[in-house]
């Protein structure tokens, strides 16, 4: 479609140079200064109509190289955009792969140390976790309480936690408290107060 008005304009010009020619050709059998003159105006006649042509088909020329400049330029951003997707999808899969891979690790961990665990527990902890959405352990606080329902301890339940041997559930909440004692600065900090 594109190539049809230049086609055009190529006959165009094709004619008024024809045109040129067959008046520059007639010059030679001019009888008089009349007939000379209007010979010369028709070939300049022609003539510029020849020239506008050349001019459209040259400012057309010069579009068409701005245009496959453009499409040059914007393929060239499609092809780096598509890159970018293509390394940044790379990445994912990678991350995801590692994701998977320590998923799986920690499975297998969990699996292990089930088998080694006291049926009686695991099934207790299974329940416990059911009945409070998964999380069936919690510590217990250093003034003792339970971390997640608040509910205070009794000192003599508090101290059986506090030495991390025994399964003990929080009354309140039913899950299974360990305690976490304080790192050692801590400790040498709180000496000399108590
Ligand atoms: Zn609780």
């Amino acid at each position: 479609m594109s190539c049809r008005p230049a086609t055009r304009r190529r006959q165009e010009a094709a004619v008024f140079q024809a045109r040129v020619t067959k008046f520059k050709d007639q010059l030679v059998d001019v009888k008089t200064n009349r007939e000379y003159q209007a010979l010369q105006h028709e070939i300049a006649t022609a003539q510029s109509e020849l020239n506008a042509v050349e001019e459209k088909e040259l400012e057309r020329m010069l579009e068409a190289d701005q245009i496959a400049i453009e499409i040059k330029q914007a393929e060239a951003a499609i092809a780096a955009q598509q890159k970018e997707t293509e390394a940044e999808k790379a990445a994912r899969a990678r991350e995801l792969a590692t994701m998977q891979r320590a998923l799986d690790e920690a499975a297998t961990e969990r699996a292990a140390l089930l088998a080694t665990t006291e049926p009686r527990l695991v099934a207790l902890y299974e329940q416990v976790a059911k009945a409070r959405k998964g999380i069936a352990l919690c510590t217990a606080t250093r003034d003792g309480a339970c971390s997640v329902c608040h509910v205070r301890l009794r000192p003599a339940v508090f101290q059986q936690v506090r030495q991390n041997d025994t399964i003990i559930q929080c009354e309140s909440c039913h899950r299974i408290l360990y305690y976490e004692p304080p790192p050692a600065a801590d400790r040498t900090v709180a000496t000399p107060a108590s």
